[in-house]
């Protein structure tokens, strides 16, 4: 693993000192650590380190009491995680972040010359954010600054903002969290309600107040600014495919009105089943003509796409809250700068169900990322999709670019940089494989039970929605498809030759160069320059179909 050094040069240079809040570890031994007696104490220092840091310590490991880097093996570092979490448990904190250098990479000799590594731990004040039970995650979507973060910041702080986007810079994630695909860096704005009351976050930016609003609350929501960024539309596809959303929050600026960007977001969260609501935002900004001008613009929207538009104003919160699903769409005024219409929606955030479900018993991931630890091997990471995995469960990974299945085995799981022996659905988690390279496992490919009889597909029917294309789809469109975290040139074949702009129809999709697992009901999104669309996979063909193409739409 190679992360910049300047991070660990910089926990050096700072040292270990009185007072401080890094610490050096050589190593953290369950037998010699976790001992009566030893445990209490550790802990005790990790607090102390913590609130040293203000609610931030770093724990070097892999070097000596004076910082001399000694190195030791990824197990041992590995098991150092695994006590250093339980401490930081014991203190009321957890591991944030984890990275690990070699010492071999620049001539540094370790004790186990070659192999050793050498990290530094993160460790914060506060629980780590458990999704429970009770947890719903909201998308929010709707074109770039109609309000979208500023709503939200304005939601879980509970301030109303300056109308300069003071509350904004809460919520917008770096696109490089969205890239590392990080879930906890995804669901950053939260915030709560404990006896029907909210609790909210005083300061976002702070993990150990998200930590209190965790602690505090019997019922969570968080926010995921899915499609926010460009390029949108991968960001989308982790947002809604990735995270397991339970409901979509379309914001609409009361300025400008409904645009393309709202309907084609609209058209993305109805396609995912997401149950939505519409908050028309910026109500200060314009006057009561104007407001209703844009609530029956969006009431007519939601009408083109089948759905039942319902105002919250005039029909109340409990009303919205027992209608709301496939077929009804709530609409409310909201302010962020006077916060008028936020009561509503905390409300029904309060009360609103949690959505997303198991699918499927069985274990099921599909790869994200690989990479390879020293001494560990090949790692696969993702989001569990359904049922759990545990280090031992002899695997299936595929498909390969020919089709078949490799039977490979878990060595080990991490999640939240600490080894786990078990992980269950919606998590993200590192999987050490037996029996692979890592050169042959690639992004797109799935882990099942080695007893499960997968079919590999190259090619499916589909329902699909155009959203966006310049002229028409025709025979031989090829754009590329994002499914799960495949993403991969597809030529589509559309029945009766030819699909409009926001026409809904039946294709054949045939992946251009390799088949994928694919299931019936799997949604996807497609996008081929300016066009995007979105569609549901109907049923799945056995793979091996002829190759002509028909002529690409000119564009
Ligand atoms: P996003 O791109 O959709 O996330 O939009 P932002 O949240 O960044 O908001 C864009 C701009 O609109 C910021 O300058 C906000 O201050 C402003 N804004 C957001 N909500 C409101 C509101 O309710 N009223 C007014 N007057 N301005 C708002
Ligand atoms: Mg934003």
């Amino acid at each position: 693993m190679s992360a910049d050094r300047a991070v660990l040069e910089a926990a050096l240079e700072r040292g270990e000192e009185e007072g401080g809040n890094v610490e050096f570890k050589e190593r953290l031994s369950r037998d010699l650590h976790l001992a009566d007696g030893r445990l209490e104490s550790l802990a005790a220092q990790l607090r102390h380190r913590v609130l040293s840091g203000d609610g931030t310590a770093t724990y070097v490991v892999g070097v000596t009491d004076d910082g001399g880097i000694a190195g030791i093996s990824p197990e041992a570092f590995s098991e150092s995680m695994d006590v250093l979490s339980i401490l930081a448990e014991e203190a009321g904190a957890h591991i944030a972040d984890a990275e690990t250098w070699g010492v071999g990479d620049d001539g540094t000799d370790g004790e186990d010359s070659g192999d050793g590594i050498v990290g530094v731990a993160t460790v914060e004040e506060g629980a780590v954010l458990d999704v429970d039970e009770d947890h719903i995650v909201v998308g929010t979507a709707g074109h770039v600054d109609h309000g979208k973060s500023t709503l939200v910041g304005s939601l879980v702080t509970g301030t109303a903002d300056d109308g300069e986007g003071g509350t904004r810079g809460f919520l917008d994630v770096q696109p490089h969290e969205v890239e590392r695909g990080l879930s906890a860096d995804l669901s950053y704005a939260v915030y709560g309600f404990a006896d029907g009351e909210a609790v909210h976050m005083d300061n976002p930016h702070r993990k150990s107040d998200r930590a209190r609003v965790v602690e505090e609350s019997d019922r969570l929501v968080s926010f995921v600014d899915t499609v926010g960024h460009e390029p949108w539309l991968r960001t989308t596809i982790r947002g809604l495919v990735g995270q397991r959303l339970d409901y979509g929050l379309l914001v609409v600026a009361a300025d400008d009105g409904p645009t393309k960007t709202t309907r084609e977001h609209l058209g993305i969260l109805l396609a995912m089943e997401l149950p939505t609501v519409v908050a028309i935002t910026k109500a200060d900004a314009v006057d009561e003509e104007r407001l209703e001008t844009v609530e029956r613009e969006v009431e007519r929207l939601l009408r083109d796409v089948e759905r039942t538009p319902l105002r919250v104003d005039r029909h109340g919160v409990e009303v919205a809250v027992e209608e709301l699903g496939d077929s009804v769409v709530p609409i409310l005024q909201t302010s962020a700068v006077t916060m008028d219409g936020l009561d509503d929606l905390d409300a029904m955030f309060r009360r609103l169900p949690k959505t997303a479900t198991e699918e499927r018993a069985d274990f099921r991931m599909y790869v994200d990322r690989t990479y390879s630890i020293t001494g560990v091997g090949a790692v696969a990471s993702g989001t569990v999709n359904s049922g759990s995995v545990e280090a031992g469960d002899e695997l299936l990974l595929g498909p390969m670019s020919d089709g078949s299945f490799r039977e490979v085995e878990v060595r080990s799981i991490e999640m939240h940089h600490h080894r786990v022996d078990r992980a269950k659905a919606g998590r993200i988690v590192g999987i050490a494989l037996k029996g692979v390279d890592e050169a042959e496992i690639e992004r797109g490919m799935a882990l099942l039970p080695a007893d499960a009889d997968p079919t590999p597909v190259r090619s499916f029917e589909a329902e699909v929605m155009v959203l966006n294309h310049p002229t028409r789809i025709r025979d031989g469109y090829e754009p590329v498809v994002h499914l799960e975290t495949v993403g991969e040139a597809a030529i589509f074949r559309p029945e009766g030759g030819q699909l409009l702009p926001g026409d809904t129809g039946t294709a054949t999709v045939e992946f251009k160069f390799r088949p994928y697992l694919v299931e019936e009901g799997q949604r996807f999104v497609f996008r081929e320059g300016q066009s995007k669309g979105v569609g549901t996979v109907m049923e799945v063909g056995d793979g091996e179909s002829g190759g002509s193409t028909g002529a690409e739409d000119g564009e």
